[in-house]
């Protein structure tokens, strides 16, 4: 199963705790918002640990069969989960493959103590593939959404460091080399980094250790940065308002409110504050909402009913079977419409897709978007894009 990490310093959340040590205890006991992808993560990951173990540990094909009969009949299931968890296993066997004549110790989903670095702390790595002088800490992400980088990534350096705990007592000091891997086919690929023994010890002893204890005791000083999105207090928190508003009042790149136009370069930094304040206003709406359905008085709003919708009494079969005996046709009642290439594709797994209709598809140019330089993507020109466009999608 997926981490449950519900520890105070939990692993998932350490780049903002150690970023902002006093967030930890700001949000404890503020609501959570739960993520609409939660549940398919955690099915995903079921579905990724069942695949790992019948790799590594005798299980019959019955067996392997009837308990993933079960994981698919979950309402989250969908074709896609089976390719990505796929890619997870590939990756997992071809770590194992790179120890030569080794054959590694390989165990998923396992409970790792760093509580020698931070107070409490413990989470699930997805999966350790270890032997001397190395271990690797592999996570899978389900989630299409933004690529993880691996390097520096204090949740997978946390797993480590409670995997080198975990594991002491069989390896001792014979492990000197971490490689730790993000598997997320739907993000597109895989992030992999490698560092030592060593230098995870020295980050956890200079960086970590201080950072949780101030952030136990609730101290330190608030810092706002990216990692704020996913605080619980990112709605209510001042020091995050005050940056917000800091930000929306300072001159761009020194030029005074003087009526003169921008340049391009300094629209590029309207761009960016706006898009930080449009962030952040949606998270004080989305928390206005909330308390105000709940019956408290959000300052100067009220809550009233948006645009309403019509819908059939009684469900459509029922209301179209009493239209039918008034009279009216079926075919104005049914519309037959072609079904979109990735619903086929989700319905059908994308295997099976790219066997029996990859040839008729054609990739259609996406719109233009401006994103940051930063952005991993290639920059879109207009030439690539309409070559694209009548290029068969392999
Ligand atoms: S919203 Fe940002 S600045 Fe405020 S406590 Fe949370 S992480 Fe820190």
């Amino acid at each position: 199963m997926p981490p449950s990490d519900h520890a105070l310093l939990g692993a998932s959340s350490s780049k903002r705790w150690l970023n902002c040590p006093p967030s930890a205890r700001l949000g404890e006991g503020l609501p959570d918002t739960p993520s609409g992808y939660a549940a398919a993560g955690t099915l995903a990951h079921a579905i990724a640990e069942l695949k790992v173990r019948k790799y590594i540990e005798p299980m019959s094909t019955r067996s392997y069969n009837s308990q993933m009969k079960k994981l698919k009949a979950d309402e989250h299931y969908d074709k896609g989960m089976d390719a990505a968890t796929d890619a997870y296993l590939e990756h997992i066997k071809a770590l194992a493959m790179s120890y030569g004549a080794v054959q590694p110790f390989i165990v998923p989903e396992t409970k790792v103590d760093f509580s020698d670095y931070v107070p409490e702390g413990f989470g699930t790595a997805d999966c350790i593939v270890a032997a001397p002088p190395r271990m690797c800490v592999v996570d899978y992400k389900n989630g299409a959404g933004v690529l993880v980088e691996a390097e520096n990534n204090a949740q997978m350096m946390l797993y480590a460091l409670g995997a080198l705990k975990t594991y002491y007592p069989i390896y001792g000091d014979s492990i000197q080399e971490i490689h730790l891997s993000i598997v997320q086919p739907n993000a597109g690929g895989i992030r992999e980094w490698n560092t030592t023994v060593e230098a995870l010890r020295k980050w956890g002893e200079t960086v970590v250790k201080p950072a949780a204890a101030l952030a136990w005791e609730g101290k330190g000083d608030f810092a706002p940065g990216d990692w704020c999105r996913f605080c619980r207090a990112r709605a209510q928190c001042s020091a995050r308002a005050r940056q917000m508003l800091e930000l929306s009042e300072a001159p761009v790149a020194g030029q005074p409110f003087d009526g003169a136009l921008y340049t391009d370069e300094q629209l590029g930094g309207i761009l960016t504050r706006g898009r930080a304040l449009a962030a952040w206003i949606k998270d004080v709406e989305t928390y206005a909402l909330s308390a105000a359905l709940s019956g408290r008085q959000i300052g100067g709003y009220k809550v009233v009913e948006g645009r309403g919708s019509r819908d059939w009494a009684g469900g459509a079969d029922a209301a179209f079977a009493q239209l039918q005996s008034r009279g009216v046709a079926e075919a104005m009642l049914y519309e037959r419409k072609p079904v979109s290439v990735a619903a086929l594709e989700k319905s059908m797994g994308k295997k099976e897709f790219a066997d029996t209709a990859g040839d008729l598809v054609i990739k259609q140019p996406g719109k233009p978007a401006l994103v940051p330089e930063s952005d991993p993507r290639k920059p879109y020109t207009p030439a690539e894009a309409a070559f694209e466009a009548v290029t068969p999608d392999g």
